[in-house]
């Protein structure tokens, strides 16, 4: 009998750990990931949304740890991600957006921007980083976006925070390459999520993102964690330094 040249995309005893996981995209994420067999670490801000996540992990038969932090919080993320054993896959996903034109850009939502989005994906894979350097196997996949290639009006600070994280993945993946250890990056278009639902709903913004979008039709989380799921498994093995844009082909214009 020949052997399957197909590699798995299980990742079926492995420990993941998913930034953002309590809704939206990180809560899409976690839950494909215990359906492909990985048991689950849950990270945010909000103790009831990650005991909802944990308790359909459960219902699927595989274990969920939650870690109640604010991934900028360098402290308690080091401290918290420090705990953990094992970690062999981490879904970087936390993020926010505050749409604002360069002139009306507040200060607050400029710094909230960059220390979660930036100074927060940065401490999150630092510690994660620190265990699977010292496994010599894992994989960091990063949440960039379509505006992590592709700039927008009105969203500038955002897209530069995106773009932050497109450079990061690369230049980590090249110094993690020879420690065993992957780093990716996904690059979603709209997809339809708390963060996004008001957006998408107003005609004016939502038409003017449909319209850019080819294949026409916004994202569900079902379109994004495909991508995720691969990326994290062995199937991705030679995978690194990229990102797998999962945008309808708006960036291919
Ligand atoms: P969402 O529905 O607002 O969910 C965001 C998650 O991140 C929540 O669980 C939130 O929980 C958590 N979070 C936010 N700030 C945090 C912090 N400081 N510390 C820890 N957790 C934090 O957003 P989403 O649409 O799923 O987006 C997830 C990621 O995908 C983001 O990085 C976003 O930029 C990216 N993305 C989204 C889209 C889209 O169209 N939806 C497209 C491209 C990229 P707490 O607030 O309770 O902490």
């Amino acid at each position: 009998m020949n052997k399957s040249v197909l590699p798995s995309m299980r990742v079926d005893g492995q420990i993941a750990l998913v930034t953002g996981a309590g809704r939206g995209i990180g809560k899409a994420c976690a839950v494909a990931l215990a359906e492909a067999g990985a048991d689950l670490v849950l990270m945010s801000r909000t103790d009831s949304e990650l005991d909802e996540v944990a308790m359909r992990i459960e219902a699927i038969g595989r274990s969920a740890q939650k870690i109640v932090c604010d991934v900028s919080d360098a402290s308690a993320v080091s401290h918290a991600i420090g705990q953990i054993d094992r970690l062999d896959i981490l879904i970087n996903n936390a993020g926010i957006l505050r749409a604002s034109s360069l002139n009306d850009l507040s200060a607050e939502d400029l710094d909230d921007m960059l220390r979660i989005n930036c100074r927060g994906t940065v401490l999150v894979a630092q510690a994660a980083a620190k265990i699977m350097t010292q496994q010599r196997s894992g994989v960091i996949v990063n949440m960039s976006s379509t505006f992590g290639v592709n700039g927008r009006a009105n969203n500038s600070v955002y897209s530069a925070t995106k773009h932050f994280v497109e450079g990061f993945t690369k230049s980590t993946a090249v110094e993690l390459a020879p420690l065993g250890i992957r780093v990716v990056a996904i690059g979603p278009t709209a997809i339809e999520t708390p963060l996004t639902h008001d957006r998408l709903n107003d005609p004016a913004i939502g038409g003017d993102l449909l319209a850019r979008i080819p294949m026409g039709r916004f994202g569900q989380v079902e379109d994004v964690v495909g991508a995720v799921v691969f990326l994290s498994s062995p199937a991705a093995a030679l995978i690194s330094g990229t990102t797998l844009m999962v945008d309808g082909g708006w960036s291919a214009q």
